[in-house]
């Protein structure tokens, strides 16, 4: 049986990858240290025999019996990683070290969860695999772009200095279900905040564009990359939805499929906040046959029935 870490199991897209590889067949080892993952996103999974759930965090080095690892720990959404910036650099370049190290320690196959982040306010639209990005090296957002723009520079020496089989993805803006209700995405909160007849914070004017896509349209791809035996391509890889929406659009969309009595309102743009963002997908479209099925209109309605159960939680 093919046994699989994932690391950040407990978080957004980590408990939606464990779930996808349980139902696989696969034993699983989820690896969290609880900082922005939840237990309630792999509740169910716990009596799974082929389950194991460590309480860990990836800055400590750690040794398991593995074939593959999902490389997935780390906040991702600028106020979790915010928190603690010093930290978030930390996970991002010792987490990954600690990982490389196993998977050579193993031979076992890792894949990075890196990021459209690490293009930062992009000069060139859609943002291509080749492109070097326009990354903000002092700013806010930085420990998190720059240690996952470090990442991938440690994943590709690994594979240069010790032959390591790595993958990367960049993933860019993903939704729906397990996300945390109080992580403080454009998603999760407008969603909440209608559900809860609460105001609708728009930051800046919100002509400011995402492209957002479902996250099992994400997960089959990331799994896909992984197990691509026909290419030889280590990454980057762009994965992600290409269609293109203001946060007014947004926010538009779900005040009408909730009909809820919010009204907009606006709050002042953080700083370093890309103006746009959507991927260019023609290398996954042609390396995994994959592009993203679900569009934003039935990803919205799945995502509003999710947070529907959880909705109480907001608080941000
Ligand atoms: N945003 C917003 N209202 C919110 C939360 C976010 O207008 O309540 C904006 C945010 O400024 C950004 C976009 O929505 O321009 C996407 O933000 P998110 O944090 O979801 O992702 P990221 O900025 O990392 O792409």
């Amino acid at each position: 049986m093919k046994k699989v870490l994932v690391t950040g199991g407990a978080g957004f897209l980590g408990s939606n990858l464990c779930h996808y590889l349980i139902n696989k067949g696969y034993y699983v080892y989820c690896l969290d240290n609880l900082f922005t993952g939840r237990e309630a996103n792999i509740k169910d999974l716990m009596k799974n025999k082929n389950f194991k759930f460590i309480k860990h965090d990836v800055l400590n080095p750690i040794d398991l019996d593995i074939n593959e690892i999902y490389n997935a720990a780390c906040p991702a959404s600028p106020p979790a990683y915010q928190k603690s910036p010093s930290n978030t650099t930390k996970t991002c370049v010792i987490g990954a070290l600690n990982m490389l190290e196993l998977a050579k320690k193993h031979d076992a196959k890792i894949l990075q969860f890196s990021t459209s982040e690490v293009y930062g306010e992009p000069l060139v639209h859609p943002q291509k695999e080749d492109y070097r990005g326009n990354v903000n090296p002092i700013g806010i957002r930085s420990c998190y772009d720059e240690g996952k723009r470090c990442a991938e520079s440690l994943f590709f020496d690994y594979n240069r200095e010790y032959k390591t089989k790595i993958k990367i993805v960049r993933i860019f803006n993903t939704y729906g279900k397990y996300m945390d209700p109080n992580d403080g995405r454009v998603v999760s909160n407008f969603i909440c905040q209608a559900l809860n007849n609460m105001d609708i914070t728009i930051y800046g004017d919100g002509s400011q564009t995402r492209s957002f896509c479902y996250v099992d349209d994400l997960i089959n791809a990331i799994v896909k990359v992984m197990e691509d035996t026909k290419s030889d391509f280590l990454g980057p890889i762009n994965l992600g939805n290409p269609g293109e929406f203001t946060m007014l659009e947004l926010a538009k969309k779900i005040i009408s499929k909730t009909k809820t009595k919010s009204k907009i309102i606006y709050k002042p743009l953080p700083s370093d906040d890309p103006t746009q963002r959507r991927p260019d997908i023609s290398l996954a479209k042609k390396l995994i046959n994959w592009e993203p099925k679900i569009e934003l209109d039935e990803g919205l309605d799945k995502s509003i029935e999710y947070f529907k159960t959880v909705k109480g939680d907001f608080n941000v």
